[in-house]
């Protein structure tokens, strides 16, 4: 649990979130027309909300399988070194993958992934991120898709935490400390 009191406030709306995630739907519907072989990748755990609202506006034959990496802990700071908690069930080699993070911030957790997963040959391997910071970044990463750009605030809600709280606020939301 956070040790110091806190409040949130509202940065993007449920409501924006819905209309940007019909609009990047739309986007990757066209990039995956061709395909009946995509799987939909989901970092766990910060991504479980918004791959559940991507995917219901994907009107496409896919599959859904889940990778955890390490990365936060309960701080605040990334951890740099991502290490891979736990795996995909199903094999990508030769398979269209769209891979649907939370958050880019230092950009390690999604070059440790893509890596890792591209290792594996999949046919076309694709990036999604529904925010990105990019004055946070320490390695070049670079998403095909993103929702929005913030600026570097810590945010929580939309299936992101602090300290594991706040994952079930349905909009994005940024924490203050309060004295
Ligand atoms: P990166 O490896 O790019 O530094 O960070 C990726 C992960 O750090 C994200 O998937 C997310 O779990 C966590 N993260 C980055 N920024 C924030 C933030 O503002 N709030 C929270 N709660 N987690 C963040
Ligand atoms: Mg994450
Ligand atoms: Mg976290």
């Amino acid at each position: 649990m956070p040790k110091r009191p806190y409040v949130i406030e509202e940065m993007i709306s449920a409501k924006a979130i819905a209309a940007r995630i019909e609009e990047l739907s739309r986007e990757i519907a066209e990039e995956f027309e061709d395909t009946d072989k995509l799987v939909v990748v989901g970092l766990l755990r910060g991504s479980f909300v918004f791959i559940a609202d991507l995917v219901r506006e994907l009107d496409l034959p896919i599959e859904v399988d889940f990778i955890e990496a390490s990365s936060y802990g309960d701080s605040m700071e990334s951890s740099r070194e991502v290490r891979i908690l736990k795996d995909l069930r199903g094999a990508i080699e030769g398979r269209d993958v769209l891979v649907v993070e939370d958050i880019i911030d230092t950009g390690h957790t999604l070059n440790h992934v893509t890596n890792l997963l591209l290792s594996r040959e999949p046919a076309r391997l694709k990036t999604i991120a529904l925010l990105n910071k990019p004055s946070r970044r320490e390695v070049e990463f670079v998403a095909d898709w993103i929702g929005f750009e913030i600026p570097d605030e810590f945010v929580v809600g939309y299936g992101i935490d602090f300290a594991q709280r706040n994952r079930n606020l349905p909009f994005i939301g940024k924490v203050s400390f309060v004295e």
